[in-house]
């Protein structure tokens, strides 16, 4: 998808800004209020961001507010982990939800009440059906369901079981409340849907209070009532529940008559965004945790240096849509280039060492030179710079036997070093395997500062360190997760990326990398954006690769 196939307009309108304006406009409303709703039932992903943006972004730009609201209807999956990891993600991608701080279970009693009142006016049942029967008699899409044996008890039988249940007096799954709407309805979602279950489990707030618990559909609208949320949106999977959400707000005395709107999930290549797959990629070992910086989680992007502008940017940038659509990977890492491009500061690090010895540099002799932090920005200003006999290039930048175009380091070439000296390399040394260990080379004093008085041009500039100032780290280079640019929800082992994770356990940075603690992401010159990682330790940095340099999404969109 590019991004004139999305339709966001200039302004960053889109058909959900479209309806809230019209609203407005018409007085249909006098402010307008959005929430979010998750599940804490798992960490935010990144497909939560472009609905975050969505939801806080069209509060602000309308002068509304926007509420955060757990959806916490189903204790066996929710954990106060997720709660607290929720709210720190929201808060870190910029969104503030102020006071506006609710909970589905705060409204457990009204919701009760109101199931009581469907019961009361013929519009609600207890179900004794078990499970396996009531999937039979739900008919398919080209089939009708059949009534239950049980739709047509007494208000007053419904009352007292429904009582009971509530009472805890019945097994897990032994009955349901369900509504009577329409077993032969087209939309199976109206097919007497389900809107309490026996759960004898805790809840992390309401703990035992309550053996029965309400589904999503009889939770979310009428908590969209009690709130007063003006526009409730959401994603295009509840499109055929909006018929059950209008349902229940006809059918019971609500103070407020909010709409639902439906909008396209983010998908993005080389991704999985499910909070099912993540769960198990966590629980099964295949990442280090919620925050592993492959995953496509809030947490997992903050770790890996993504700054949250970035986020924001990208959510902008593919716009909100009707239709579903994949959105290349490449596209969000043009994000985050944009932005570290301007901020990062710049550094020199050698991934893989090769060792060179400057042999017409006198021994024992360092100095120091001058070095940008940033070349846009001289305000960044500069730091010094440890040059001595014995240097780290990259091995990649050294070929025996190189090919024609190949114009960095090779026997008798000269190449300028950063900041520093043209070096030209006199000799290969190798060890017994015929592994190449060392390069003795020779620099020329005149070129200090990388220009030759004479005149005479190279044609590389290569990053490199000083080999008695480096410090040794660990680097980690992340690559996409998965193998595939379409993952398979249902086999998402197989389609791993076995190579998700390079270590490089011996990469010499400049000593200015060591001092500073900052989690800003800085650019490694030539390599990527990389980020200083919380496993680091006093003796040995560990930086990550938040994203390379190269930039395959501007050459497929023409220059971004
Ligand atoms: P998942 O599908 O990953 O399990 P979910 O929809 O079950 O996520 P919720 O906690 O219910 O997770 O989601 C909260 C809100 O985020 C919902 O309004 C949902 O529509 C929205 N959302 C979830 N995934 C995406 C996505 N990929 N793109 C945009 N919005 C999303
Ligand atoms: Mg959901």
């Amino acid at each position: 998808m590019t991004a004139a196939e999305t339709t966001t307009t200039e302004t960053g309108r889109d058909f959900i800004r479209d309806i809230v304006a019209a609203d407005l406009a018409a007085k249909r409303h006098e402010t307008v209020v959005t929430r979010f709703p998750p599940e804490p039932n798992g960490y935010l992903h990144i497909g939560h961001a472009k609905s975050i943006a969505l939801n806080f972004g069209i509060a602000e730009e309308f002068g509304g507010r926007c509420h955060l609201r757990f959806d916490d209807t189903n204790p066996t999956k929710e954990e106060q982990e997720y709660i607290d990891a929720i709210e720190r993600d929201v808060r870190w991608l910029g969104f503030d939800w102020g006071k506006h701080l609710y909970h589905a279970s705060d409204y457990f009693e009204q919701l009760y009440e109101w199931a009581e009142h469907l019961i009361r006016t013929g519009k609600a049942y207890v179900d004794d059906q078990t499970p396996e029967q009531m999937r039979i008699n739900r008919g398919t899409l080209t089939e009708p369901g059949k009534n239950s044996p049980f739709r047509d008890r007494s208000v007053e039988e419904n009352l007292d079981l429904f009582r009971r249940m509530r009472a805890g007096e019945f097994k897990n799954g032994a009955r349901v409340l369900r509504a009577q709407i329409d077993m032969a309805a087209g939309n199976i979602n109206l097919r007497d849907p389900t809107l309490y279950r026996i759960l004898n489990a805790p809840h992390p707030r309401t703990g035992t209070k309550w053996h029965i618990y309400p589904s999503y559909d009889f939770a979310h609208g009428q908590s969209d009532a009690i709130e007063g949320i003006t526009h409730s949106i959401c994603t295009l999977e509840f499109e055929d529940h909006r018929p059950l959400y209008d349902w229940f707000l006809e059918n019971l005395p609500v103070p407020a008559r909010p709409r639902q709107y439906e909008f396209a999930r983010l998908n993005i290549t080389y991704t999985v965004l499910s909070k099912r797959v993540l769960t198990e990629l966590v629980r099964g070992g295949h990442v280090a945790g919620w925050d592993d910086p492959r995953m496509p989680t809030i947490a997992g992007l903050r770790r890996r240096g993504v700054p949250p502008v970035a986020i924001r940017d990208f959510v902008k940038r593919i716009g909100v849509a009707k239709a579903n659509s994949v959105v290349d990977a490449a596209m969000f890492d043009y994000s985050v280039r944009e932005v570290l491009n301007k901020t990062a500061l710049r550094r020199m690090a050698v991934l893989r060492p090769l060792k060179i010895v400057i042999e017409n540099y006198p021994e024992g002799q360092t100095e120091e030179l001058e070095a940008a932090n940033h070349p846009d920005n001289p305000e960044a200003g500069a730091r010094r710079i440890k040059f001595g006999r014995e240097l780290y290039i990259e091995r990649d930048d050294f070929m025996e036997n190189p090919p024609k175009k190949f114009f960095r380091l090779s026997p008798g070439a000269e190449v300028r070093l950063r900041y520093a000296y043209f070096i030209t390399c006199r000799e290969v040394k190798k060890d017994a395997k015929g592994e190449v260990i060392e390069l003795r080379c020779t620099y020329d004093p005149a070129t200090k500062g990388g220009n030759a008085p004479d005149g005479r041009k190279v044609k590389a500039t290569m990053h490199w360190v000083s080999a008695a100032d480096a410090i040794s780290a660990e680097v980690r280079l992340y690559n996409p997760l998965f193998a595939k640019p379409d993952p398979s929800a249902s086999d998402f082992a197989a389609d791993l990326n076995p190579n998700s994770l390079e270590l490089l356990p011996d990469a010499k940075l400049e000593p200015a990398l060591a001092a500073d603690n900052s989690t800003d992401p800085v650019q490694f010159e030539r390599q990527g954006y990389f980020v200083r990682d919380r496993d680091s330790t006093p003796g040995k940095p560990v930086f990550s690769r938040t994203v390379g340099l190269r930039d395959t999404w501007a050459k497929v969109s023409g220059g971004g």
